[in-house]
């Protein structure tokens, strides 16, 4: 199956089969046969964008169907806004002592949690500033682990650093990140390591290094289930980093060796502060969504999210401030008692709108 997508793009800042008009077509699956590639290719070379702006995109994908052969199968999953995002949730939420539960869950550290549980050997923390770098380490010090700073430093000047039980490990993951710039063999023997130390499962590292592009928004539209499937464990919620148990992208929310894994990890936090499993399910056993603008929702509702959902209660996160978690989530009373619609994969309400949506409401 190939899944297209147009999306508006002016200024032709998208990845893209085709520009035109003031638009992008574009496929979101990456291992296309290559014979539908070349066809797809040859449809989208003579894409002007303007069947399109009339017509809507199920139109546009329907002049594009009568170049396939018949037995081609071509849907549109959902149109995302060109300018859709997703927020990067900062390693401080997982930075620091416990607080009592009433006064909320942040910070927790699923990471540490699987050191102790033994679920992996090494941690690596990224996209720290100096501060939050210096913060962090203390932190993990204090679980009699050597912290090393990780020598990538991205574009942005954000560090990285590793920690683990032993020197060899550390070493390893040194020699490891190097490799990950080497040649594709090498590349992949380091990312299978790195993804061991990490506790990572090889179905979900196997799954990432076959995807093209890996930023948080293609893995979501790649990986996350449609609307129609039935709901999902809370144990593999990834969307919203305030609530995930796992550090990896799982292969998919049905992922038995990734929920495993969350399963020892919420054991773990909650034997170091009893009762954080049922906060922690109470807010994850819900639909998990970021709306158009990348505002961050877990809304508790009843329905099929294939029609509509009522809202009971629902609850938005926002990034922490640099000293303060309180922020981290707060009540949206304004959702309570609206219907949802589902309208071609988007779940829309008077002015909302989001397609970026895991139903994770099934019992742990
Ligand atoms: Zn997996």
């Amino acid at each position: 199956m190939s899944e297209l997508e147009r999306s508006n793009d002016p200024e032709k800042k998208e990845q893209a089969l085709a520009h035109g008009s003031e638009y992008a077509l574009s496929y979101l699956d990456r291992t296309l046969a290559p014979a539908v590639r070349n066809i797809l290719l040859t449809a989208a070379d003579s894409f002007d964008g303007q069947n399109a702006a009339v017509a809507g995109p199920q139109e546009a994908i329907e002049s594009l169907r009568t170049l396939l052969p018949a037995e081609a199968t071509l849907t549109v999953r959902c149109t995302l806004p060109v300018d859709q995002h997703l927020p990067r949730w900062p390693g401080t939420l997982r930075t620091g002592p416990v607080m009592p539960l009433e006064q909320g869950l942040w910070p927790y550290d699923p990471e540490a949690a699987a050191m102790l549980a033994g679920r992996r050997r090494l941690i690596k923390r990224e996209w720290l500033t100096s501060e939050q770098q210096e913060k962090d380490a203390a932190w993990l010090a204090q679980h009699d682990l050597i912290v090393e700073s990780a020598d990538s430093v991205d574009s942005r000047g954000r560090f990285a650093l590793f920690a683990a039980a032993d020197d060899e490990t550390l070493q390893n993951a040194h020699a490891a990140e190097a490799a990950l710039c080497a040649s594709d063999t090498e590349r992949e023997s380091a990312a299978a390591w790195l993804g061991e130390a990490l506790g990572y499962p090889s179905c979900c590292v196997n799954t990432f290094q076959r995807l093209g592009r890996r930023d948080d928004l293609t893995l979501a539209m790649e990986l996350l289930p449609t609307v129609d499937a039935s709901p999902a464990s809370p144990l593999t919620q990834w969307l919203h980093g305030p609530l995930a148990l796992i550090s990896h992208t799982p292969c998919s929310l049905e992922c038995g060796d990734s929920m495993a894994l969350a399963k020892a990890v919420l054991q773990e936090l909650e034997r170091e502060r009893p009762g954080f499993s049922a906060r922690w399910e109470q807010l994850t056993r819900r639909i998990q969504l970021v709306d158009v603008h990348g505002n961050s929702f877990a809304l508790r509702a009843t329905g099929e999210l294939s029609a509509s959902v009522v809202v009971e209660d629902a609850v938005r996160f926002s990034l922490p401030s640099a000293d303060s978690f309180s922020e981290v989530m707060e009540s949206v009373p304004e959702f309570a008692g609206r219907t949802f619609h589902n309208v071609q994969g988007a779940l829309v309400s008077d002015g909302f709108r989001a397609v970026v949506l895991a139903d994770h409401r099934r019992a742990i």
